[in-house]
């Protein structure tokens, strides 16, 4: 099995790390500043007779009068189409107009979504982000989702297996 697998979200979400950390190695840069990718990025991920062809996106941005924005904007809204699988990365402690946006592209994709809900190694405010999970669901009633760690890897191989089943 072979395919395109492109990971969604706002900036600062996790994307970069979250590629990052199932490739095992430093491809896409990560920062706290956010836009630090400009470019669709891709890893490829081969194990066993699975090969999974990762498209880390710019992010999707709300400000759509710089042309950087625009370009972004661009590229994100490119690497949504002709995917087979979507993972839509959502940070478990902040909802925001712009995660909003991203939402409603994520909700247009015809193809299986996964939502994975980052950050959850901060264990701290554990709550905040649950109350906004069920009605995440209701919005994207065929998402599976799946609380991560893009940082800790925690949860990875769940995801990755998901990723695999929908390829
Ligand atoms: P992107 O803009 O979506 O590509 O986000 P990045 O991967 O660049 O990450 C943005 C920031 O969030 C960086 O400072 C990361 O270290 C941090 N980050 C990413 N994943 C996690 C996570 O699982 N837990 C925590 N605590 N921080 C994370
Ligand atoms: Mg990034």
């Amino acid at each position: 099995r072979c395919g395109y697998v492109a990971i969604v979200g706002r900036p600062n979400v996790g994307k970069s790390t979250l590629l990052n950390h199932i490739l095992g190695q430093k491809l896409a840069i990560t920062s706290r500043k956010p836009q630090t990718t400009r470019h669709n990025m891709l890893g490829i991920k081969t194990e066993g007779n699975v090969q999974a062809i990762y498209v880390d996106t710019p992010g999707l941005h709300k400000q759509n009068d710089k042309a950087l924005n625009r370009y972004m904007n661009k590229n994100a809204a490119a690497a949504l189409k002709d995917v087979d699988v979507v993972i839509f990365v959502v940070d478990r402690t902040r909802w925001t107009e712009e995660d909003q946006m991203v939402l409603e592209r994520v909700q247009f994709v015809r193809g299986p979504v996964l939502v994975a809900v980052n950050k959850a190694d901060r264990l701290d405010d554990k709550t905040e982000m649950l109350p906004h999970l069920e009605w995440l669901a209701q919005q994207l009633p065929n998402a599976e989702i799946v609380p991560i760690s893009a940082l800790q890897g925690k949860n990875l191989d769940l995801l990755e297996k998901l990723v695999a089943e929908r390829l």
